[in-house]
């Protein structure tokens, strides 16, 4: 029995995955356990930030593993410490509690906008309004506010369900907010929902709108985060700021660990007993995550990712221009989708790429999805266009 027959044989199919299997990486570049080399847009889907092997990154954690790797949240730990720092300096937030993972991210957000606003009145019941298309996660809470129906269908009671308004319409949320609302949910780029950014005026508004009606403003960047749009954090450059921010994906570039942070207005709602973590901000999660902010800065991570983002953007727009089968280009930074017409399945294209040894991924409808380790140079970004070229025009 080969690797991939044994894996169907004890994996439970939750996903149909394509047919190599990876063994090791090295910057930019991974390798399946034949030796084949692959160069990787996807970066294990947007976490591997600062490339695969990276050695100041894995000696830190060779040597945490030797001093602690965890302690439960009972006591302190000193990696917890350092990288909470760096998250509410880096941030402007006040407060920062570590996850597993970025949909538990989510849940704590949501708990925290709940007893936010119960504390101002418990004898209501409260609702979330989240966007259509938007992406949180798969535990019960967090599909409670995706809004794609086909991950929440038959998997969630619909009373938990969130209220949905459209990305990027200002007047649909605004009709939506009544006094049940207690949160606002969005992604500042749509991702799994096909690469859609926000407009300026939709996140200010949204913004005034949460403030006129004191309920709190959720903007889930686990995926747009991380210096991923040209700037630390996407709502930077909108001039929007949350009251609770999630991260997750890059923010360990690889180790699993995700954190929701809460700004001053709401960083005392949850209080001992009310949330809680075994593993959350164990040292070995925590160190990486405290080397990702040293190396971002060390390396010049923001700066790069608008030098080449804007690259890989215009490199995308001539194909768009060049190719009748792509409807669309969608993405800034180092987050592009390129939607394809209906005649042409981007998962065919992906599939040929793979053949030829480039990883990209998909997103929402008939979207590709390119999302590379934000080290990436010009040069790979040729490479890249190259061999998508070559897919498209086969
Ligand atoms: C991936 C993702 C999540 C879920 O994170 P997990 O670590 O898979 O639980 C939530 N929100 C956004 C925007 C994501 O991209």
């Amino acid at each position: 029995m080969n690797y991939q027959q044994q894996a169907e044989k004890v994996l439970m199919k939750t996903y149909n995955r394509f047919p190599i299997v990876l063994d090791h990486g090295d910057g930019v570049y991974l390798y399946d356990v034949d030796d084949k080399k692959y160069l990787d847009f996807g970066s294990g889907i947007a976490v591997f930030a600062l490339g695969y092997n990276q050695k100041e990154y894995n000696q830190a954690l060779k040597d945490q593993m030797d001093k602690l790797i965890h302690t439960s949240n009972l006591y302190y730990n000193v990696p917890a410490i350092e990288a909470g720092t760096k998250i509410v300096e880096s941030t402007g937030l006040d407060k920062v509690f570590f996850t597993n993972s970025g949909t538990e991210a989510i849940e704590g957000a949501i708990k925290l906008a709940r007893k936010y606003a119960y504390e101002k009145d418990p004898t209501k019941e409260y609702e979330l309004i989240a966007m259509e298309h938007g992406f949180h996660g798969r535990s019960q809470g967090a599909l409670s506010v995706t809004g794609t129906k086909k991950y929440r269908e038959g998997m969630i009671p619909k009373g938990i369900s969130a209220v949905f308004a459209t990305f990027n319409d200002l007047e649909d949320v605004k009709n939506k907010i009544n006094e049940k609302t207690c949160a606002i949910i969005t992604e500042v780029v749509q991702g799994e929902g096909g690469i859609y950014p926000a407009k300026q005026e939709f996140l200010t508004g949204l913004r005034e709108l949460c403030d006129e009606h004191d309920i709190l403003l959720i903007f889930d960047e686990i995926q747009c985060g991380m210096g991923r749009c040209g700037a630390m954090y996407a709502h930077e450059l909108y001039g929007a700021k949350p009251d609770v921010m999630t991260l997750a994906k890059a923010l360990g570039c690889g180790v699993p660990v995700g954190a929701f942070v809460a700004s001053e207005k709401c960083s005392h709602t949850l209080v001992p007993g009310d949330h809680g973590t075994t593993y959350g901000g164990n040292p070995l999660a925590t160190c990486a995550v405290s080397k990702v902010y040293d190396l971002f800065e060390k390396l010049n991570i923001v700066d790069h990712v608008k030098e080449v983002g804007t690259y890989l953007g215009e490199k995308l727009d001539v194909l768009t221009q060049k190719y009748d089968m792509i409807k669309e280009h969608r993405g800034l930074g180092l987050i592009h989708g390129l939607e394809l017409m209906e005649q042409v399945k981007a998962q065919d294209v992906i599939q040929k790429a793979l053949e030829h040894g480039l990883i990209i991924l998909s997103a929402g409808n008939n979207t590709l999805r390119f999302v590379p380790p934000l080290i990436i140079e010009q040069h790979h970004i040729d490479e890249m266009i190259s061999v998508l070229e070559q897919c498209l025009r086969s």
